[in-house]
């Protein structure tokens, strides 16, 4: 069974191919038009996905050296995501799939989030069930229940900002890219993560906040720089180090307290955030302190990417779960 998988819900163009689970291609292209604004312009987002689709297709069946007559079936992602572009590989998938004649499948870009776990080269040994996700990108930040493949259960969430949107925007404040999350990780191996303190949200439960936190980083630098207009220049790799352990602080002190409560210690992160270092090294040390057994993606799967929507298509063509092809993109999308 060979599956083409095909993502675009944000920014990224990305399609893969998967046979049984072993990847064969995962191919992305990243707009770079976004760049210029500091964030991603939905309008544009769909016309580059517009631009992209058919050569990053193309790419991912010539690495994964197939031939469109051996595609088996052909995953797409259905949402959450930015309506435009979801639109655009919704519209492919699916007038490829009438073309080649091969079943659709719809995809929750969430739960590929998640199961990209289970890609047999992301780890040598997949989390078992029942087992605690947290899931962290640029538009959500959750604590998921993962009880089974298709089974989830969201018990904690952001209550304002996700935490990449935290990373990006405190980025754009220190007049970094878009988006900031890589360059701040980057630069806080420089700096000293102990030069500045960051208040932690106080809130019960599992939710997050992530908004005080950006409006006190703004505050504490418009103070500084009245004194000295130089500031953020001077101290930018401190105030990284800084706000990134703050920003994995807050994460983790959540994802502890419900590991202990509901005593599971199988425990992964997916998405974008994932990819953070502070974050990676925090899962690490908890495998000593408090006995887990982490799951960490490997770094290709953490941000949006068409291998972990091949992944998901594989796990639902086997069980018979297929789309009509009248299923419509659609902007939000329960996990
Ligand atoms: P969603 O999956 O919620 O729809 P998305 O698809 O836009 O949102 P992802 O592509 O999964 O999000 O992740 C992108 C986010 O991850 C951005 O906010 C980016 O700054 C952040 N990010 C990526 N790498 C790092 C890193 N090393 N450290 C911190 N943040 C990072
Ligand atoms: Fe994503």
């Amino acid at each position: 069974i060979i599956i083409l998988g095909i993502e675009s819900s944000c920014d990224d163009t990305s399609a893969a191919v998967i046979k049984n689970h072993t990847i064969l291609s995962n191919i992305a292209a990243s707009q770079k038009i976004h760049l210029e604004y500091g964030g991603v312009v939905p309008e544009l987002a769909s016309r580059a996905h517009q631009q992209n689709i058919i050569p990053v297709v193309q790419k991912s069946l010539s690495v994964a050296n197939i031939q469109q007559k051996d595609i088996s079936a052909i995953g797409f992602t259905r949402g959450p995501g930015l309506l435009g572009s979801l639109l655009v590989g919704t519209s492919f998938a699916k007038s490829l799939a009438m073309s080649l004649d091969v079943p659709l499948i719809e995809i929750n870009h969430l739960q590929a989030h998640i199961l990209a776990h289970f890609i047999d080269d992301a780890n040598p040994k997949p989390p078992k069930f029942p087992f605690l996700c947290l899931t962290v990108s640029g538009g959500h930040t959750m604590i998921v229940l993962v009880k089974d493949y298709f089974e989830m259960e969201i018990i904690g969430k952001t209550s304002d900002d996700a935490a990449g949107e935290a990373f990006d925007k405190i980025g754009k404040i220190f007049d970094l890219d878009y988006p900031a999350g890589p360059i701040v990780d980057k630069l806080a191996k420089l700096g000293d993560e102990n030069k500045f303190k960051f208040n932690k949200p106080k809130i019960e439960n599992y939710d997050y906040s992530f908004s005080g936190i950006k409006t006190s980083v703004l505050y504490f630098v418009q103070k500084k720089e009245k004194e000295n207009p130089d500031f953020v220049k001077e101290h930018l790799n401190d105030l990284c180090a800084s706000i990134q352990k703050a920003i994995v602080e807050i994460l983790m002190d959540k994802l502890e307290k419900a590991a202990k409560d509901l005593n599971i210690n199988e425990i992964a992160i997916a998405g974008g955030v994932s990819a953070n270092s502070g974050l990676r090294e925090a899962m690490k040390r908890n495998e000593e302190k408090l006995g887990w057994k982490t799951y960490i993606p490997k770094f290709e799967y953490t941000t949006d990417n068409a291998a972990m929507i091949a992944m998901v298509a594989k796990l639902k063509f086997e069980r018979g779960e297929f789309s009509d092809i009248k299923a419509v993109a659609t902007s939000r999308y329960e996990i």
